[in-house]
């Protein structure tokens, strides 16, 4: 039988609304074998989610999702089987959770000029050490009534050409692959149909990220347009890189469904044979 394999998906240690044993009960739920949990610069989530794998018998893939920027752009990278406490990627985790507290007391006084919404509003959003990002403000404004949902406050309120919308520091790419690298992990281009789109995300960029020690990208999510992902397939094959497809599950943050998107099992294979900084629970 076919593995049932989804290795994206984020919990309340990050911007998702369930616990990383909910998200761990909601894939055995939805017939997984193998889930990963990939909360933003977060490895928080991983004992609690790891002990649940072991109570249920489903197979469990520690990993992180990183934000990094690249001219503008916004692109994430996934790093699987990291040692989360390696030196290096530890500070630069901190950094850009710390430039995230900050970004959003920046959004949250813009708003709050013009909208009912406190600081304890968006505190009440975050379960204790979390990441911090829009999708908690997003949350905050559906509780204050101010938008019916997240993606609405997204649309709208939370978008990059918002008023309201602060950037926040992220490193380069190409940086957050190394670390990744040097952490023993394997680092997986997250969701690149967007920034492909925007032309920011080239087959150069791509090539010169493969230099820097990328493994592998995700091909099979919703936000990769059928077009893309035919190129991307095209430039794996060139690389050399392992394909993933994953759901990028929020909970009820985002209408993503755990496991909508499959990895195939050849490239879990992979993924667990390269990565040295964590064990996966397989
Ligand atoms: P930030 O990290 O603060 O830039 O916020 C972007 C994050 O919001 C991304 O990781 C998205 O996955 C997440 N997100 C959660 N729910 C939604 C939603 N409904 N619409 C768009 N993004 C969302
Ligand atoms: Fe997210
Ligand atoms: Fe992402
Ligand atoms: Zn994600």
């Amino acid at each position: 039988m076919l593995a049932r394999i989804d290795l994206h998906t984020h919990s309340t240690a990050s911007d998702g609304t369930l616990t990383p044993a909910e998200v761990v009960d909601a894939a055995v739920l939805a017939g997984l074998d193998v889930v990963a949990l990939t909360d933003h610069e977060s490895a928080t989530g991983w004992e609690a989610a790891r002990a649940r794998a072991r109570e249920t018998g489903i197979g469990f893939l520690p990993g992180i999702e990183l934000s990094t920027k690249l001219r503008g752009a916004s692109i994430h990278v996934l790093g699987y089987l990291v040692d989360p406490t390696t030196a290096e990627l530890a500070e630069e985790m901190r950094r850009v959770r710390d430039a995230r507290l900050v970004r959003a007391t920046q959004m949250i006084d813009a708003l709050s000029a013009d909208y009912p919404l406190s600081r304890e509003d968006v505190d009440a959003q975050i379960s204790d050490g979390a990441t911090v990002g829009r999708p908690h403000i997003a949350d905050a404004l559906v509780a204050k009534g101010i938008v019916p949902d997240r993606s609405a406050a997204f649309a709208a309120l939370l978008h990059p050409r918002s008023p309201y919308y602060v950037s926040t520091y992220a490193p380069p790419p190409d940086q957050a692959i190394r670390l990744i690298r040097a952490a023993g992990g394997v680092p997986v281009l997250a969701h690149p149909g967007r920034a492909y789109l925007s032309g920011r995300l080239t087959d150069a960029v791509i090539a010169d990220l493969v230099d820097a020690g990328l493994a592998g990208v995700e091909v099979w999510h919703r936000e990769n347009e059928q077009p893309t992902r035919a190129h991307l397939l095209e430039l794996a094959k060139r690389h050399g890189l392992i394909t993933t497809g994953s759901s990028d599950f929020h909970g009820a943050g985002k209408p993503n469904r755990i496991g909508e998107n499959l990895t195939p099992q050849a490239a879990l294979q992979q993924i667990v044979g390269d990565g040295t900084g964590a064990a996966a629970l397989i």
